[in-house]
């Protein structure tokens, strides 16, 4: 198996949380951080992200813990990204009710020498000319994966368009498929941005799934039936990482001719273990045997028996 390290660049914050349950201020969050905490349980780590001086050392430590390098997360005066967000009973939507960039507004990813030759990288989101930067910064990675938010795709379309040029593949949900083409049917949306230039896209449907489409058809997974389910705050991010870090330790979306659709397995369990606790609590304590056993019942629960022939 190889050990060839995911690049993760994106946010890292503070989040408060209004939960049904009750409400939980101040809460390790950041698209960074989930997906960085998930891809670690499988491959090396490295991340690219600012914090301010209000953030606490435990948080870097906790990640260095699980083996994340965080030498490309500066720490600059000011206050961390903050964001607040409101669930609604069923957990199903949400509402932002603040976003306080802080230290985040000024941030331009500066990728350390010794990160540029990442073969994989995951592009969280920000601002697309960030995005586009940092992936002139690698040096031929092997696989650049991106998320964008229906704010860039509306907001900037022109670089957006540049910089889906130059990713393999697309993480976006479905809402955002659509905004993005103008077209409402999920399959002839892919179709159109997969000519934009991403061969491989993912389209998240939160509790109901996710599919892949690519050069072999279009591939779905489920949401794994959970009990609990108690934050769906980082879900996207921690599938994004769970879907890097086994493409990295496999050696990459060419291995095999199912590697991606595996990969679409451990990143569902990993988003299935992000939303039982608050924040990234059950990431970032999760063992490589603890995620076996969920793969396995994932396995059982898509498991038919092989063919669907008529003898
Ligand atoms: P997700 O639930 O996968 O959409 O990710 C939630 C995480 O994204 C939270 O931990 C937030 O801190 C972070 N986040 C929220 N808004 C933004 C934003 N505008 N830019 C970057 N990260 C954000």
């Amino acid at each position: 198996m190889s050990q060839e390290s995911v690049l993760v660049v994106g946010s890292i914050a503070f989040d408060d949380l209004e939960m049904p349950q009750g409400t939980f201020e101040g809460v390790l969050g950041g698209a960074a951080t989930y997906s960085a905490l998930a891809a670690s349980v499988l491959a090396p780590v490295r991340v690219v992200g600012v914090v301010g001086d209000d953030f606490p050392g435990q948080h870097i430590e906790l990640l260095q813990s699980r083996g994340i390098d965080t030498a490309g997360i500066e720490r600059v005066s000011g206050k961390t990204f903050r964001w607040r967000g409101r669930y609604s009973k069923d957990l199903n939507s949400r509402t932002t009710l603040d976003t306080q960039l802080n230290v985040f507004a000024d941030f331009r990813p500066k990728i350390p020498a010794s990160y540029r030759s990442s073969p994989y990288v995951l592009l969280g989101n920000i601002h697309p000319a960030l995005q586009l930067d940092v992936v002139n910064q690698i040096e031929r990675p092997r696989l650049v994966a991106a998320d964008t938010m229906n704010f860039w795709i509306s907001g900037e379309p022109k670089v957006l368009g540049e910089l889906l040029k130059k990713v393999d593949l697309l993480i976006i949900n479905d809402e955002e498929a659509r905004e993005l083409t103008g077209i409402q049917n999920l399959t002839k949306a892919a179709a159109d941005i997969r000519k934009r230039g991403p061969k491989e896209l993912i389209v998240k449907r939160g509790e109901h799934g996710a599919l892949l489409f690519d050069g072999h058809g279009t591939f779905f997974v489920p949401a794994y039936p959970l009990e609990e389910v108690n934050d769906p705050t980082g879900a996207g991010d921690s599938f994004a990482g769970g879907l890097l870090g086994y493409l990295a330790k496999v050696g990459g979306p060419g291995a095999s001719p199912h590697a991606m659709r595996r990969a679409m397995f451990y990143a569902a369990a990993m988003g299935s273990f992000c939303v039982e606790a608050i924040g990234p609590k059950r990431i970032q304590e999760l063992t490589r045997a603890q995620l076996d056993v969920r793969l396995e019942s994932f396995r059982a629960l898509v498991d038919f028996g092989g063919s669907l022939t008529l003898s």
